[in-house]
């Protein structure tokens, strides 16, 4: 079934928030003998409108993430990482699991690609229209701390719900006192069934206790975020960076 093109300038108007009723534009048409072609011609520049609008979109999401480097999934070498299911990752890249609130825990050794693969599955959310929010845990941390300071601790963790998709890059970089370890839990219980986290850590879960203040909050922790999750463990020991370099 094909949409009539009255019906297509207005749901092209519509999208860009101008109401126009589908009776007065067949009037317009008719009053200025608008054909075929001219009809064609008006869609063709809405189009092109719109996709100016998605353009200018995604450069605001995109500096609003505050992604470093941006990295994508085409040029991820899956044959050097074979420990990873291509699948499950084109999987993840449907972006299903922000819309089912779910966390991502990429886990390995460092330059196995966790923080590529974290980003580009950021940048993916970003293509998309989807607000997304990368920080270094310790950043996070500090950025929480310093709010507390000065009484803007709820504001600023409400702010970090304004991103359906927060990739916290780097957890165990530093090990957690008891009031880092509480930020880290608020903020993932402030998300649990609300929005995604995409985690990457080069500690396995087991060695979880290492980082945070105690073995409690690492249970509590570790509960909230695996609860709704997928886990990616990496194998290997060289990174993909000293690959490189011996290949020279
Ligand atoms: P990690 O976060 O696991 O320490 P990174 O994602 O930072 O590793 O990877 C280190 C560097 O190597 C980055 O520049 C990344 O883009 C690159 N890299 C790692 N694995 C791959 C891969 N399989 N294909 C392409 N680039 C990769
Ligand atoms: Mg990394």
């Amino acid at each position: 079934m094909a949409i009539d093109r009255y019906v297509q300038i207005v749901n092209l108007f519509k999208e860009m928030k101008i109401d126009l009723s589908i009776e007065d534009l067949a009037t317009i048409s008719k009053e200025v003998k608008a054909d075929k072609k001219s009809l064609d011609f008006t869609i063709a520049v809405l189009n092109h409108l719109q996709k100016l609008k998605q353009n200018r979109i995604i450069t605001t999401l995109q500096k609003f993430s505050r992604i470093p480097v941006i990295k994508r999934l085409d040029t991820f070498d899956f044959s050097f990482q074979t420990s990873i299911n291509k699948d499950v990752i084109e999987r993840l890249a449907t972006l299903g699991f922000v819309h089912k609130k779910e966390n991502v825990l990429f886990i390995s050794n460092p330059g196995m690609g966790k923080s590529h693969l974290a980003v580009a599955l950021g940048e993916e959310c970003i293509e998309h229209g989807i607000k997304t929010n990368f920080f270094k845990m310790r950043d996070l941390i500090d950025k929480l701390k310093k709010a507390k300071e000065v009484g803007k601790y709820t504001k600023v963790m409400s702010s970090l719900r304004k991103a359906s998709c927060l990739i916290i890059d780097e957890v165990g970089y530093r090990h957690l006192n008891e009031e880092e370890t509480e930020i880290f839990f608020d903020i993932v219980d402030d998300r649990y069934e609300t929005g995604s986290i995409i985690l990457t850590t080069n500690y396995p879960l087991s060695s979880w206790n290492d980082i945070f203040y105690n073995p409690m909050s690492t249970k509590v922790i570790i509960d909230k975020l695996l609860h709704h999750s997928v886990v990616i463990k990496m194998e290997g020991e060289n990174s993909y960076r000293v690959r490189d370099r011996l290949k020279k």
